[in-house]
């Protein structure tokens, strides 16, 4: 029993929605008590009818229609209020969770496929979750009508007493079978979400391009096909278990009610009970079916609820664990960022082992190695996307992971070569590098490039851009990597800028011009804060100006120094760089 997600659920419910949850909690049990009243009320008017006791049948049908009345009524209410409990909760839940998504501070949950399915899990959540999960109210009434059923049984007769015994088994596979179910749908959650992302190359302009190109448009919605086979078989499969167990249990307790009713007869007959107990097994044992049908929905209900709830557990508990910690980021550098020893791993072999380097305030330094040597990943430790395995990172000697994440992230300014595409207005995808001024971009879009964009847009920085928030306009790969470097040029002081081959979508000229506006940029941050310029690049005339460079193979640093240090060492530096000199030669 998920009794910590369970204890949420209703703590958030009584926080947020207190008069309604109370209410809810009231008419639970009253709920349970109508079902037994009305049962008693038609055996006192039939018992009361066969002996002419007017009294008897007046009180009879006074309980039965009381209690019938009631039960219409409350079950009415009980609606309409878990629909407004649920609304309310779910809404605060659901916008909850999404702060959390955008604002935790690493994104190794993104590269991990447990974690993505807990968070296309989570998307899901809202008023949905919440309805589900306040089934553990009828629940819980179903179960109390179960034990008030039992005494009136066992008062016709001791062994009608198991009568709601044979309705144990249907119980059981009933949360068999939800877990059935649950498990189904996770298995085939990770392929939907990967049957989604083929979708989504194969319709998007960009990737269908490349696909038609490589004529393996069928090649990926083959893939898909397969995932969707799988999806569907899987499903099947558990639903016709589940219609299996669910019948099995249903055959076991129709059998024991035909004894139940044959035996109360009986007793009748020989006059031991009254004609009207066979009324009221008749009607009691006939509720328990539909009684049992309503506890097996709502366990299920109950389970997949407080699943979702689970989730939204560990996104709070990640999002506390990884919150950061409270310093403030120095308004300078005077020392610069330190790696001690640092290890890292995606959860499989390391990428990165026993880094030890210090990048000095003020240096602009570049990392050079081959696809796959670590580079991206040890930018990614330093904007604190993710934290070392082993080993310290820290800026001007305070850890990197006391610092207030936020306010580290602003003082970091980013241009990656995936950069985002971001389909808003063409000025506020360069505002939102620095989102308290989204309306100042002026000098940033000059230094960037995008202001060469805008002035092409038939309605400049207000055109719409891409497709997926309306009909906007489609740029180029190099206009697109020109707003990106805009944006990177928002953040006015950073401590840390980084440029992870983000023009590699620009020609040599545009590209010149770039590093040109950058290395001003730079040389102005480096001036104002200490700030560091990482490069992350191929191209040699980039890289031999930095102060410091510095040679990644296999996660580990071969190599450190100026370029003409590392051209005198002879090593991988000097191999690399005369091959590229004798490419222009
Ligand atoms: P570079 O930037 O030098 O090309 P990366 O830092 O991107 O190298 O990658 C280093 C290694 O880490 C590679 O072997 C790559 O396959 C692996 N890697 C990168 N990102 C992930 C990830 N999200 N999950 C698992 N492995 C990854």
């Amino acid at each position: 029993m998920r009794f910590t997600e369970l204890r949420t659920l209703l703590g958030e419910c009584l926080r947020h929605q207190p008069g309604r949850t109370w209410l809810l909690l009231v008419l639970t049990p009253l709920g349970a008590v109508t079902p037994g009243l009305t049962a008693l009320g038609l055996q006192w008017i039939v018992d009361g009818v066969l002996t002419g006791d007017r009294p008897t049948i007046v009180g009879g049908a006074i309980c039965a229609a009381t209690a019938g009345a009631f039960a219409l009524a409350g079950s009415r209410v009980v609606q309409v209020q878990t629909g407004l409990v649920a609304n309310e909760v779910g809404t605060v839940l659901g916008r909850r969770t999404m702060r959390w998504c955008a604002t935790l501070p690493t994104t190794a949950h993104l590269e991990d496929t447990e974690s993505l399915r807990r968070i296309e899990q989570i998307r899901g959540l809202g008023p949905r979750t919440v309805s589900f999960g306040l089934n553990c109210l009828s629940v819980a009434q179903s179960g109390l009508w179960l034990v008030i059923t039992t005494v009136l049984l066992a008062r016709v007769h001791p062994v009608l007493l198991a009568l709601p015994l044979f309705a144990v088994p249907s119980i059981l596979l009933t949360r068999t079978t939800s877990r059935r179910m649950e498990a189904a749908s996770a298995a085939t959650t990770e392929r939907n979400r990967a049957e989604q992302h083929l979708f989504t190359l194969i319709t998007e302009a960009n990737s269908a391009k490349e696909l038609r190109l490589g004529a393996s448009g069928g090649y990926a919605a083959g893939i898909a096909r397969r995932l969707r086979d799988e999806r569907a078989a899987i499903l099947g499969r558990a639903t016709l278990a589940v219609g299996a167990l669910t019948l099995i249990g249903s055959l076991v307790f129709v059998a024991a009610f035909l004894g139940a009713l044959l035996l109360t007869a009986r007793l009748a007959l020989s006059g031991t009970v009254t004609p009207g107990a066979l009324l009221l097994v008749a009607t009691l044992g006939g509720q328990i079916r539909g009684q049992l049908d309503l506890l097996s929905q709502a366990l299920t209900r109950t389970a997949r609820g407080l699943t979702m709830t689970g989730d939204y557990l560990w996104l709070r508990d990640l999002h506390a664990a990884s919150s950061g910690g409270t310093l403030a980021p120095p308004d300078r550098l005077s020392d610069g960022i330190t790696l001690t020893g640092v290890d890292f791993s995606y959860g499989g072999p390391p990428v990165l082992r026993a880094i030890d380097l210090h990048l000095p305030a003020g240096a602009t330094v570049a990392l050079v190695g081959d696809h796959g040597s670590g580079k991206t990943t040890l930018v990614k430790l330093l904007c604190g996307f993710h934290r070392p395995v082993a080993g310290t990172l820290t800026v001007d000697g305070t850890p990197l992971g006391e610092l207030d994440s936020e306010a580290w992230r602003e003082r970091v300014t980013s241009a990656f070569q995936d950069f985002s595409r971001f389909p808003f207005l063409a000025r506020e995808a360069v505002g939102v590098g620095d989102l308290p001024r989204i309306d100042q971009i002026g000098e940033a879009a000059e230094k960037g490039g995008a202001a060469q964009v805008f002035a092409r847009l038939p309605e400049g920085g207000e055109t719409r851009l891409g497709k997926a928030l309306g009909d906007g306009v489609e740029l180029s790969g190099g206009q697109w990597q020109k707003i990106a470097l805009s944006r990177a040029f928002m953040r006015g002081t950073p401590l840390l800028a980084v440029l992870d081959e983000p023009t590699a979508a620009l020609d040599a000229a545009a590209e010149y011009e770039v590093y040109q506006r950058y290395a001003q940029a730079a040389r102005q941050w480096q001036e104002a804060t200490g700030g560091i310029t990482l490069l992350v690049s191929h191209r040699f005339a980039t890289i031999r100006m930095a102060d410091l460079i510095v040679v990644l193979d296999g996660g580990r640093i071969i190599e450190c120094g100026t370029h003409a240090e590392l051209v005198a060492l002879g090593g991988r530096y000097a191999h690399l760089y005369d091959l590229q000199a004798s490419a222009y030669r």
